[in-house]
């Protein structure tokens, strides 16, 4: 039985002032059996989450992470400075891909890190919508999947069970137009076949997928209505206590069902 996970993308929002009370409410107000919930707030507020949410069940990660341990990087964060503060890490967000141009190679040694070090990764994938629109979608995904797989294995022979790939389509993101279920589902089976074929992993169906792009407690019923699918990683409503609320009550059902099946 694959875990039910929501994570909340809280990208370049929140400030130390403010972020410890938001997350602290958000924690009240998802309290829901069976749910794995992750709050990944701006590195300046890593702190200060982490205080508002310790015994309260929801996790911590980090919205990035260097490729190196340490060294003449000014300005970047590495994985055993997150020790204590984060638990998960975002790696690959398109946003990242787009504005600091991170590529398959780049993401595989930022999670080689993440697990050298304790953190859980969320590796995002997906496709830009010209794609979508010219039937390369499973061909993009897959193809980013199958290099970041290289990469990890020039290093590593196996891969821990750790790790969630969230399948975000780029032009889902921020824009308030999701996929459709069904599609999410579909991108789902080719995330599991081709981490499979990679051979890291001894089974890629207990890889957790969580969809990612526009999701509200409205649209969030469409994808965990897929068995395929194990949550999502939520951006803007990540930010909003009541969206929260109602996204993780929804998980809640979905977790629920798996464990009476
Ligand atoms: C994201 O940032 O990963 C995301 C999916 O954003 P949004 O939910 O705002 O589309």
């Amino acid at each position: 039985m694959r875990e039910v996970i929501i994570a909340g993308n809280w990208k370049m929002n929140s400030t130390p002032a403010t972020a410890a009370a938001l997350a602290a409410a958000i924690a009240a107000a998802t309290q829901v059996a069976g749910v794995t919930r992750v709050i990944c707030p701006p590195f300046v507020c890593l702190a200060a989450v982490a205080d508002a949410l310790a015994g309260t069940g929801v996790a911590v990660g980090a919205q990035n992470v260097h490729a190196e341990t340490f060294g003449a990087f000014t300005g970047e964060v590495s994985a055993p400075m997150l020790a204590g503060l984060a638990s998960w890490c975002i790696c690959g967000h398109s946003e990242r891909r787009r504005d600091q141009f991170e590529d398959d190679a780049l993401i595989a040694r930022k999670l080689l890190r993440c697990l050298e070090h304790g953190l859980r990764p969320i590796l995002c994938v997906g496709e830009q919508l010209a794609e979508r629109e010219a039937g390369r979608a499973t061909d993009t995904v897959r193809g980013q999947l199958t290099a970041t797989v290289a990469e990890l294995r020039r290093h590593r022979a196996d891969l821990p069970a750790s790790l969630v790939v969230a399948y975000e389509p780029v032009w889902a993101i921020g824009t308030g137009r999701t996929a459709r279920g069904v599609d999410a589902a579909e991108m789902a089976g080719v995330i599991r076949a081709t981490l499979a074929e990679g051979g890291l992993f001894d089974d890629a169906e207990h890889v957790p997928v969580l969809y990612g792009g526009s999701v509200t407690s409205g649209a969030i019923d469409e994808f965990l209505a897929e068995p395929s699918i194990d949550g999502a990683l939520v951006g803007g409503a990540s930010l909003k206590v009541d969206q929260m609320a109602g996204i993780v009550a929804r998980a809640g059902v979905t977790a629920a069902a798996r464990a009476a099946a």
